[in-house]
Order: C-alpha cells, then structure tokens, then sequence
C-alpha cells in the first residue's frame, strides 16, 4: 500500500508536471495537504513527509488536531492551517485566535468579526474571498459579480490580510468546463489588481481537477484524496 510520503512525492510530482506544461515554475505553486475526517498521526506522517500547509473544514475538528500536535503555531514545525469549510459567525473567535488562514469569505460581516477578533500578538490574518463560479450549481461563494467589491471592502479591515481568491467549482469530467471556471476565477484575481490591491493567490484545484486548475494560473492546489486516501462517506457531509 501507498503510503503518505509516496503519495506526497506523487502529488508534488504532478504539479511539477503541470507547471511544466503550463510554462510555470513549480515553486509558484503551494500544496494544500487537506486532511480534514483524517487524524492527527497522519497529519504526523504528512509533516515527516515535509508537508507544512494543512486545509481542515470543521472548526472543533481542526481545533482538536491543533491541540494533538502541539497548538498553532506549532513553534517547532511551524505549520499552517488554513480553514477552508464554511465559516458560522458564532465560530469565529477560535478561528481568529487558532487559524492562519481563511480560504472562505462569502460575506462582509463574518470579515469583520475575524478582524476584530484577531489577537494583536499575532500577525494579520490571512483571507481569501470564495467566489462561487458554478452558478446554480453551488451555493458557497460570493457571486462573481459581487467578488471585486467585497475584496476592496475586506481588504480595509485592519487584523485581515486579503491575500486572494477561492473557489471550488462543481465536479465535472468536461476538461473546458473545468477550465473555464478556474479561468474566471484567474480573471476576477486580475481585476482586484487592476484596483491596486496586493493580492498573490489564487487557491483552486483538488485531487480531480489540479491541472486544469494549474493550467490556468492557480498558485494553491488543495488536495486531500490523492494524499490521505478516501474519507469515509458519513463523515464528508457538512
Ligand atoms: C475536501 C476539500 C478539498 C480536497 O478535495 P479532494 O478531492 O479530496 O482532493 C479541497 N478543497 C475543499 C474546499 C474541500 O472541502
């Protein structure tokens, strides 16, 4: 059996592989190990493994691995959580405190209130705007025509740090499709430059869809499957 380390090296080598085709630099791009429903030991695998970056999508979950590895930040291995499930207003204090990044901002208010609960002993925190670029399709996200106005309002809040875009299109195995929807993605992050904010990522792509994703410019892959294994079924429901 696979384990965590090959599957690591194989991931990293497909987005080498991708960058390549694309006419990217490989280290342009950050590996999301996105290890939500899976436990801290093989969190402990993946970190050995030389993985710094975790993506969890329930709060009291990540919370509980935070804690098993020796909090965050971890001042030995210095790793990076990132929240990339929805975020609950009443959740957002543990995650100001805990988190150091949070890839899903639909919503002024819930900005706001991170901001004001960020601690001022730790560094602003970082945020992504999710963008929802499927349509009926999905409902997290803000609508696309809504994106450029919500980055210029988030990026004004003082504890935050507007960092980019998110977004995670509908499945699909029609390879345009996918790129047409990480290619509007790419679009709206060049429009809020355009409006001189200093933003640098673009976090798409998942196990099934990374190239395309790549393809079109993303500089964060977010991948659980193709390094963990399967999540049991009852356990991926929000
Ligand atoms: C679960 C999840 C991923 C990882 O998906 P895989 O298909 O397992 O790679 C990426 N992003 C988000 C937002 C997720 O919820």
């Amino acid at each position: 059996m696979a384990t965590i380390s090959d599957n690591l090296q194989a991931v990293r080598n497909r987005i080498a592989a991708a960058a390549r085709a694309a006419g990217r630099d490989p280290a342009a791009i950050t590996l999301l190990a996105v290890s939500k429903t899976h436990p801290a030991a093989r969190i402990v695998e993946a970190i050995e493994a030389g993985q710094r970056a975790f993506g969890e999508n329930y709060v009291q979950e990540a919370v509980r691995k935070m804690d098993a590895l020796g909090g965050s930040p971890a001042p030995a291995t210095a790793l990076e959580w990132h929240l990339i499930g929805p975020l609950q207003s009443n959740k957002t204090r543990v995650v100001a405190e805990r988190f150091d990044w949070v890839q899903t901002i639909d919503r002024h208010k819930t900005a706001e209130r991170l901001s004001a609960q960020r601690p001022l002993t730790r560094t602003p925190l970082n945020v992504l705007v999710q963008v929802n670029v499927s349509g009926e399709a999905s409902k997290s996200g803000v609508e696309p025509q809504a994106a450029l106005e919500l980055a210029q309002a988030v990026a004004r809040l003082p504890r935050l740090r507007l960092r980019g875009l998110m977004a995670i299109p509908e499945p699909t195995d029609d390879a345009a499709l996918q790129r047409a929807r990480f290619r509007l993605l790419r679009e709206l992050l060049e429009a809020v430059q355009a409006r001189g904010l200093a933003v640098d990522t673009l976090s798409m792509g998942m196990s099934d869809d990374m190239e395309a994703a790549i393809a079109e410019g993303a500089t964060m892959v977010r991948i659980g499957t193709a390094i963990f294994g399967a999540r049991e079924r009852a356990q991926t429901a929000a």
